[in-house]
């Protein structure tokens, strides 16, 4: 596992951010507390020159990005193989609506991370990811759960993706009108955004004994490095 002391990310030809550079940022804890806050990630690979981009759930220890699968999967197979890669998470705070369709926008905090993917054999390193993915749904889950047993973890294919080539883009505010488009007569503004959970549905064979799912600490567990 890759452990940088670093507090920025070294911008490269491919990281340099193009349009609305102002809104890009390399700050690693920037980057971390966007995919800390994420759930699910795009993971973009090219096969035979098809490009593909894959919903998929992760986890984060340090300066690392962890994915898993099954052995099976087309994403695992390729991603083994330490072809490029591409990881996008993306979180929509706010529908931005302007007076014309042209300045019609999104708040959003996103992530683009670049590299290659390793394989992870080594059965300790294995356990380091298993528990960043679980943990990363539900903070502490791990340290509650029956243990995973040896034949569940190598069943498990495990993925490390150093997060050394990263961006951040972010988008915050009212809508860009200007002039006269601020006389049109039509709503504008920002509709914000956020996700939360429902009240939990207990499974039936849940012992007697055991607590109720809370919910409240685990949104506040996601928003408190927001
Ligand atoms: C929810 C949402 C809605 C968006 N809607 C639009 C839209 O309608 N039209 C539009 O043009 N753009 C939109 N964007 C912005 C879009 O993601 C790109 O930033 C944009 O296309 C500019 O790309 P570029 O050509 O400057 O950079 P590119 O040349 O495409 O990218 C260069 C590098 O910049 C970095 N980068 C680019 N975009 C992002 C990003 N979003 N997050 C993190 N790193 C990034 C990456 O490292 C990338 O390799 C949206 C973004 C989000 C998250």
């Amino acid at each position: 596992m890759a452990d940088s002391s670093s507090p920025t990310i070294p911008v490269t030809a491919r990281t340099l951010l193009r349009r609305y550079p102002v809104r890009g940022s390399f700050d690693r804890d920037t980057v971390y507390r966007i995919l800390d806050e994420g759930f699910v990630c795009h993971v973009a690979f090219a096969v035979d020159g098809q490009p593909y981009a894959i919903p998929t759930g992760y986890g984060r220890a340090g300066d690392t990005l962890y994915l898993h699968g099954s052995a099976a999967s087309r994403m695992m197979t390729s991603l083994a193989n330490g072809i490029n890669v591409c990881v996008t998470v993306t979180l929509v705070d706010g529908l931005v609506l302007a007076r014309s369709a042209f300045n019609h926008s999104m708040n959003y905090r996103s992530v683009v991370v670049l590299g290659q993917a390793r394989l992870v054999d080594d059965p300790e390193e294995k356990l380091v990811a298993l528990r960043a993915l679980t943990n990363h749904i539900v903070p502490g889950r791990w340290e509650t759960l029956r243990p995973a047993t040896t034949k569940e973890i190598a069943a498990t294919t495990v993925l490390a993706l150093p997060i050394e080539e990263a961006s951040a883009k972010m988008r915050s505010g009212p809508p860009k009108d200007e002039g006269e488009d601020l006389e049109w007569p039509v709503w504008a503004g920002v509709v914000p955004m956020a996700l939360h959970c429902e009240a939990p549905q207990p499974d039936a064979r849940v012992r007697a004994d055991v607590a109720p799912f809370e919910v409240a600490p685990l949104i506040a567990a996601r928003h408190a490095r927001s």
